[in-house]
């Protein structure tokens, strides 16, 4: 079976040759129990690791059933030693972690097999060597010679022809040794067993051929029993480790030394949650820079609101309301949303003096209220404010019933006067922010048709002349009043004089209004004109001197074309990367959009700054990634021994490679999700992690993906890189390393 011609082994270390061995003749053959002795030192064990294809050697040649094997490459002696050879050796090289079950299955595992077929085997080979009551027990709770009959069970599972034992009782107790050298005994036949041992006496009686070495070299060769002559039958189909079985390995190999999931699962947590706050807070950067520009036309200029029209220029219906309610990520809708672009002042005949912006009452979100209560009625008001504001601050409980009046910058005034019901503080306004003036539905329509009366531009078309109305000049200037009836209005009897027959009675007059929003027309007749004389008793307490030259219209007339709907409103996204979502949602419902975000002005230093963060975060990513390799490879350190086990078992290199993989791209993804677990509560306090408030705002599902590739990317590499490490020696001297 195995011939050995003038073989040598020489050990080259640090530029000293040593020699294992010289020049050895050997023919070893199946059903032989061949014991080898000698001094410590003489060359036994190389003798065997030669045998075993676990290493090389320099001189001569040796065969295997025939064939040379001088030219065997790494992955030849790997085919053979799968094939042929069990080993059994002195410190067991069991997997520690795993129970007695799962070590002799692995190696069935290994080759090819699934646990389906294996398990009665198993179970059979357990109670051959009479550990059924340990079947799970771990392994590391077990006695040495308890160990012993492990390691037997398994050379047995592997089904190989030959059977080396480097003194596997070496450290056993003589009893048990002398249970273990019976056991493998029986269960030898027709095998080729080689052991080792330095206690002759021990096999004496089962040997059928004793090797003595010394200094390397063979002093006595003696066949003491006749042996018969068994064929090897060699089995032609090789099999691997199946992907099912792969995976279900590398998943007891992530779980089942939990000290060291829970140091690797740490490790990758900060290495995620790392990546993803870097991440964020790039991102973060990145919009403050984008959106700390500057506008000149919108006071609001919060980035989550998008200003919205229709297509076709109407005025907005309930139903569009309704629908747009509907889009997901819509926090509020702002109707009138001139409301959020106008300060009006608040002030007393005294020295109170607030400014805010007008919000409807039902949009206010905030339960609990400082002082007082909410507004019912159309002439109450409620402020919402900085507790920091002087104004507020120093009236305190005080300002609960104050009249005030409401005044717009541009001249125009809301006629009643206000009480103040309510007063609310809002610790995360600033003292010298706008606050929020909170009143009813009527109050905001009252506002409405004052805003609009004072953006609208007016043109009155009479005797084809256009002529301006404006409130700075009396002359075609447009009054309202109650007396004047509906479709008519009067006129100043000096505009007599370009009319026929000097009385423009009867003449049509239209006025034209056009705004922002809108543009619509009154088309009147002129039912009267008035003079000093008459003025006092057509209209109720007008002077003449001061309004000759107005116009007068019925009152309701003048509601018409400035009660109108609302042609612009706004809408608040709650978080700013949904903007670009609702933004495209709202396009296609035929709405023309405006976000505040893109009306702001950016400077070019936005782009340099991008750049340098970029660079940043990727050294940042890089750095962490050695990070995670070097504290990952000195926890994992212990795996060595594990993947120099499995190798000599006849594991191939890129089946190891797959389980380190598998194992460290799972832990990866625990670590992943768990730290998503954590965002999810966060968001919905059940936690409260202040610092990852960036992570939740900042990230889109884009991002989250990306990063996770990113992290398993990562995970990869630090296997790839463990993994060359690891395999870059054979699978004897990764063993050496550590055992
Ligand atoms: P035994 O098993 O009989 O005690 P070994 O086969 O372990 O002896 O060692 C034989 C010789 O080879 C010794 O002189 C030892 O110093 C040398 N040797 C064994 N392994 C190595 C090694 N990895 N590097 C260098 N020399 C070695
Ligand atoms: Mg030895």
């Amino acid at each position: 079976m195995i011939t050995l011609k003038n073989v040598s082994k020489y050990y080259y270390s640090k530029g000293i040759i040593a020699s294992g061995f010289t020049k050895i003749n050997l023919t070893l053959n199946l059903g032989e129990f061949v014991a080898i002795t000698g001094e410590s030192g003489s060359g036994k064990s190389t003798l065997l690791n030669v045998i075993s294809g676990l290493d090389s050697y320099e001189e001569g040649e040796m065969y295997i059933d025939g064939k040379e094997t001088s030219h065997y490459t790494e992955n030849d002696f790997e085919n053979y030693r799968r094939k042929y050879i069990s080993n059994i050796f002195q410190n067991f090289n069991l997997v520690n972690s795993y129970t007695v079950y799962q070590n002799i299955e692995l190696v069935m595992l290994i080759n090819g097999k699934t646990r389906r077929e294996v398990k009665a085997k198993v179970l059979e080979l357990i109670k051959k060597v009479g550990l059924t009551k340990y079947k799970n027990t771990k392994v590391s709770k077990l006695s040495g010679g308890q160990k012993q009959r492990v390691a037997i069970a398994r050379a047995l599972a592997k089904e190989t022809p030959i059977l080396i034992a480097d003194e596997p009782t070496g450290n056993l107790d003589s009893t048990s040794a002398k249970e273990i050298i019976k056991l493998l005994h029986d269960i030898s036949k027709d095998k080729l067993v080689i052991i080792v041992t330095h206690n002759y006496d021990q096999v004496e009686k089962y040997v059928t051929r004793k090797i003595k070495m010394h200094d390397g070299k063979i002093l006595e060769d003696k066949v003491l029993k006749d042996t018969k002559k068994v064929t090897y039958h060699e089995e032609k189909k090789q099999n691997y480790l199946k992907v099912f079985e792969k995976f279900r390995l590398a998943l007891r190999n992530t779980f089942n030394i939990f000290p060291k999931f829970i140091l690797v699962l740490i490790v990758y947590l900060f290495v995620v949650s790392a990546v993803m706050m870097e991440y964020s807070f790039f991102k973060k950067q990145l919009f403050i820079n984008e959106t700390s520009g500057y506008n000149n036309f919108f006071q609001n200029k919060e980035l989550t609101r998008i200003v919205i029209k229709k297509e076709n220029k109407e005025a907005f219906t309930e139903e569009d309301y309704k629908q747009i309610k509907n889009i997901p990520h819509i926090k509020k809708i702002v109707p009138y949303d001139y409301l959020l672009d106008n300060v009006v002042y608040l002030h007393d005949e005294n020295f109170f003096y607030y400014q805010g912006t007008i919000n409807d009452i039902s949009t206010l979100n905030k339960k609990k209220i400082t002082y007082g209560t909410l507004p019912t009625k159309s002439d109450e008001i409620l402020i919402l404010g900085s507790p920091n504001d002087y104004a507020l601050n120093s009236l305190g409980k005080e300002i609960i019933g104050k009249k005030v009046s409401i005044e717009m910058g541009n001249s125009s005034d809301m006629k009643k006067t206000y009480t103040i019901t309510g007063l609310i503080y809002d610790e995360e306004l600033k003292y010298n922010e706008n606050g929020y003036i909170y009143g009813t539905q009527e109050l905001v329509n009252d506002l409405k048709f004052v805003m609009n009366t004072s953006i609208s531009q007016l043109k009155v078309l009479f005797q084809e002349e256009y002529h301006d109305s404006n409130s700075y000049d009396i002359h075609y200037k447009i009054i309202p009043n109650d007396k004047v009836k509906s479709g008519t209005c009067l006129i100043s009897s000096d505009f007599n004089m370009t009319c026929k027959n000097e009385t423009c009675k009867n003449y049509p007059l239209k006025i034209e209004v056009n705004n922002l929003y809108y543009q619509d027309n009154l088309e009147l007749k002129v039912e009267n004109t008035y003079d000093k004389k008459n003025i006092k008793t057509l209209l109720d307490d007008y002077d003449y001197d001061t309004y000759n030259g107005a116009i007068f219209i019925n009152q309701s007339d003048y509601q018409r074309v400035f009660n109108k709907g609302n042609y612009q409103s706004s809408i608040f996204v709650d978080e700013v990367k949904n903007l670009d979502t609702v933004n495209d949602t709202l396009q296609k419902g035929n709405l023309k959009t405006l976000k505040i975000k893109d009306t702001l002005v950016t400077s070019g230093i936005v782009e340099a700054l991008k750049i340098v963060r970029a660079i940043v975060t990727a050294i940042l990513f890089i750095t962490l990634f050695f990070i995670a390799y070097f504290v990952v490879r000195i926890i994992l350190k212990s795996r060595n021994t594990y993947f120099g086990t499995i190798r000599i078992l006849g594991t191939r290199c890129k089946d190891c490679k797959n389980l380190l993989e598998i194992e460290l791209f799972t832990t990866s993804n625990i670590a992943y999700f768990t730290f998503i677990l954590l965002l999810i509560l966060n968001k919905n306090h059940i936690l409260n992690l202040s610092i990852l408030s960036n992570v939740i705002n900042y990230l889109k599902l884009s991002d989250y993906i990306l990063l996770y590739l990113a992290c398993s990317l990562m995970s990869y590499l630090i296997s790839l890189r463990f993994s060359r490490k690891i395999f870059k020696n054979s699978a004897m001297k990764t063993m050496r390393e550590e055992v």
